[in-house]
């Protein structure tokens, strides 16, 4: 290929090379416009010890209207933690909508149900104390779920990514959508596995595996959109 051709290709479009530059968008555009309640349980999610853990609030401020967009109203949601993403969606949804949220831990959930409450939306949350996998089979095994749910949202352990890819291929619509959060795990997954820290090589190895696999998936059509830790959007076509 000609040389000309060759650097316009490799040309890189993506602006985002900074922490200023990030800082720039959570001030000017997400955090202005950050619904109170989130911010509150943002804020109180900071002194958990893993606060790490809580979407990133530009990704959130996406996934706000990506459940916009498609009027979701009934969702899933796995990996609750301290419920900023369930919040968000909480929010977001109509008022007879519903939302399973899924995670096997009930205790930093705990931190962030007072200002559910508060926010007056916890009717719209079912929280289910369990392991997912075991919880989107049992929402399987009753028939009336199948393609019933709009929208889902992934944020758990990336072992099992491609195993709740293929449940939530039954359970959500045609035409809804299902996002899987950290699929760039940290930029790892264009590292050369030894130039990647030992904590990141599992995952970033599991992450490898699922992104390719959701590329070449016929029934859906994806964005891998470089925003928080990488989030793929998957919307189902059959
Ligand atoms: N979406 C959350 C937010 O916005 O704050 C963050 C979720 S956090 C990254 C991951 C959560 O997944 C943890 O609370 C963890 O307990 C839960 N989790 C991990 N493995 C799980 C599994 N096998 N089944 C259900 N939940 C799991
Ligand atoms: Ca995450």
């Amino acid at each position: 290929m000609e040389e000309k051709m060759k650097a316009a290709l490799n040309y890189n479009k993506a602006l985002l090379q900074s922490k200023e530059l990030y800082q720039y968008i959570l001030d000017t555009s997400v955090y202005p416009n950050e619904p109170e309640p989130l911010k509150e349980l943002r804020e109180i999610s900071a002194s958990h010890p893993s606060y790490w853990m809580g979407t990133a609030p530009d990704a959130g401020q996406l996934m706000g209207i990506l459940l916009k967009l498609i009027n979701a109203k009934k969702t899933i949601e796995i990996g609750v933690f301290t419920g900023y993403s369930l919040l968000l969606t909480a929010l977001t949804i109509p008022e007879d909508g519903k939302i399973i949220a899924v995670d096997v831990n009930r205790e930093a959930y705990e931190m962030g149900f007072p200002i559910i409450k508060k926010a007056g939306v916890e009717h719209k949350v079912d929280f289910i104390k369990s392991e997912a996998l075991q919880a989107l089979d049992d929402l399987m095994a009753n028939l009336d779920n199948e393609g019933s749910f709009d929208f889902a949202f992934v944020d758990a352990d990336k072992v099992n990514y491609l195993n709740y890819h293929e449940k939530l291929m039954k359970l959500v619509r045609v035409g809804g959508l299902v996002v899987y959060d950290n699929t760039l795990w940290r930029g790892t997954v264009a590292m050369p596995e030894d130039a990647v820290g030992e904590k990141y090589k599992e995952g970033r190895k599991l992450l490898l595996e699922f992104n390719n696999l959701v590329a070449n998936d016929a029934r859906v059509q994806i964005c891998h959109a470089s925003i928080g830790d990488g989030m793929t959007i998957c919307w189902r076509l059959h």
